[in-house]
């Protein structure tokens, strides 16, 4: 359990100048560079991270390299591997609270949510792949009776993971669990803005008795330490999630150096269809406007597009409007907190850039639109919401990845189809209906990775998520994200 005494406390712990973690051991970047660690609870520095850049890709990937070469993890028999990574689990969950705080100071994500979503989501996935590896089986192929044809699943190599900073520690783990489990050696380039918890999971996994090597951190820089993970000609697979316009430069890097497999997990603009037979319109509300708000919408699957049939639409605004304004938002390190600060200062400033546009191109403003709480210094921003956006508004096609949601309103199923699908991604969507066919008609017909039933969000680790269209392509989460870790090798064997 977590109090908020607990919290006190452990906001004040002295965080100090952060180093690269490479082949088991911290260490400066070459060029003794650091960035400053920028809190958006109150806008002050409280830390730094070394800057790491094209040397210090080169010698982490080198490290893993070696650690991949030599054996001890890569060979090590599954039950092994899972003995680690069980123990590691435990450990994350032995630090949660420490890491919650840790990362909340870094990206101002609300406590209740950091904590269950970041360090206690991610012991869950370590544990999920750590038990699932030694159930991995290779295959025999129904070959002619003289010959043996075996089918065997071996780890990929160098494997770089680079993760956004609105959920770094379970966006990190759906990586870095299933390619450890696999037996990958890895090299994590972490959000600049938001890194300090994936260096002290990189301790924990070390300290889990993970090989020296194994796991290895640079920070620093997107364009600069993440550019040269992308073109480094030893690194075997990307595994990203961000931004749309860092996905295509990543693929054009793959090209450009050793044809690297990369997996993006893109942006969104997720559809949350309302019809009248909702169950409960109240709830849904509820549910819609935690959907969209909750870590100031900086959540790549947030139902930011809302459409509601018309015939309820007056009731359902007014249900919204009163779920959103009830939202309180404040200091992330605060429990009674519902939504915390905007993960910067240059996010915030972004985000107030679609609300001015959205007015411009004619939508209604129904609530907030603006900052809040500048007096903290931190980075906070009112739940705002948007109505009569039509399709061809900015708010209708381009994430804003913040919360502000617009709103259409429909006649028919068939144009909520339309609708829903009227943009370049198909991450999440969700459906609201009491009647069983339209809601298997409708998960049919979007577009989309997921597609929620009467709810928004809520989904755990068995379950895949990813995107359709540009929302990306490779698949987190389940037994089906070892896939990506794993190359087949075919053994065919004369019998004579
Ligand atoms: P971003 O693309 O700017 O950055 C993501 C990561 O890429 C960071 O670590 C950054 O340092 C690195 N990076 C930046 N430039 C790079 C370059 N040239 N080469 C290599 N790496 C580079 O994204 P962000 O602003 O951190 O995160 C927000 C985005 O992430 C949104 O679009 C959001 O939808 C998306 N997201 C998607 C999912 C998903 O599962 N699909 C989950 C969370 C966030």
């Amino acid at each position: 359990m977590i109090n908020q005494d607990t919290i006190d406390t452990l906001r004040k712990a002295e965080v100090g100048a952060r180093r690269l973690f490479i082949d088991g051991t911290q260490v400066d970047a070459q060029s003794g560079a650091s960035l400053q660690v920028i809190s958006p609870i109150d806008g002050r520095p409280f830390a730094s991270i070394a800057d790491g850049a094209a040397a210090d890709i080169d010698r982490a990937v080198a490290s893993a390299r070696k650690a991949f070469a030599k054996g001890s993890w890569s060979r090590a028999a599954p039950a092994l591997r899972k003995k680690v990574l069980t123990k590691f689990a435990e450990l994350v969950e032995k630090h949660a609270l420490e890491l919650a705080v840790l990362g909340v100071r870094d990206n101002g994500t609300e406590i209740g949510m950091a904590y269950k979503a970041e360090p206690l989501s991610a012991a869950g996935t370590i544990r999920y792949y750590a038990e699932a590896i030694d159930k991995v089986y290779g295959e025999i192929a129904p070959t002619a009776d003289n010959v043996l044809g075996l089918i065997h699943k071996e780890p990929l190599g160098v494997v770089g993971v680079i993760v956004p900073w609105n959920f770094p520690l379970m966006i990190g783990a759906w990586k870095i669990a299933p390619a450890l489990a696999a037996g990958n050696a890895i090299v994590v380039k972490p959000p600049e803005i938001a890194s300090l918890t994936l260096l002290r999971l990189a301790e924990l996994a070390a300290e889990a008795g993970l090989p020296e090597g194994v796991f290895n951190v640079v920070t620093g820089r997107g364009s600069v330490a993440g550019e040269a993970l992308g073109l480094h000609m030893d690194v075997d697979a990307i595994a990203f999630t961000g931004s749309g316009p860092v996905g295509r430069r990543l693929l054009e890097y793959s090209a450009r150096s050793n044809l690297k497999r990369v997996f993006l997990e893109l942006g969104g603009k997720s559809p949350n269809i309302v019809f009248a037979d909702a169950p409960d319109l109240k709830q849904a509300a509820v549910v819609s406007a935690n959907g969209i708000f909750r870590n100031s919408g900086q959540v790549c699957v947030a139902g930011s597009r809302l459409l509601v049939q018309a015939s309820v639409y007056d009731r359902f605004m007014d249900e919204l409007l009163k779920a959103t304004t009830k939202l309180k938002v404040g200091d992330p390190l605060d429990l009674g907190s519902d939504v915390g600060a905007v993960s910067s200062a240059e996010q915030l400033t972004k985000n107030l850039g679609f609300v001015a546009k959205a007015a411009e191109e004619g939508a209604r403003l129904v609530t907030g639109g603006e900052r809040i709480l500048a007096e903290t210094g931190g980075s906070y921003m009112a739940p705002t919401i948007f109505e009569n956006v039509t399709e061809k508004m900015q708010l209708a096609r381009e994430e804003v990845f913040g919360p502000v949601l617009g709103v259409m309103r429909f006649e028919t199923e068939e144009e909520a189809v339309r609708l829903a699908n009227a943009t370049v991604y198909g991450l999440a969507s969700a459906v609201w209906t009491s009647n069983l066919s339209t809601a298997h008609r409708m998960v049919r017909a979007i577009n989309a990775g997921v597609v929620h039933v009467n709810t928004y969000g809520g989904a755990d680790i068995t379950v895949p998520l990813g995107g359709f269209k540009q929302s990306g392509f490779g698949r987190d989460k389940s037994l089906h994200a070892i896939e990506k870790y794993t190359d087949l090798k075919t053994a065919w064997i004369n019998l004579g």
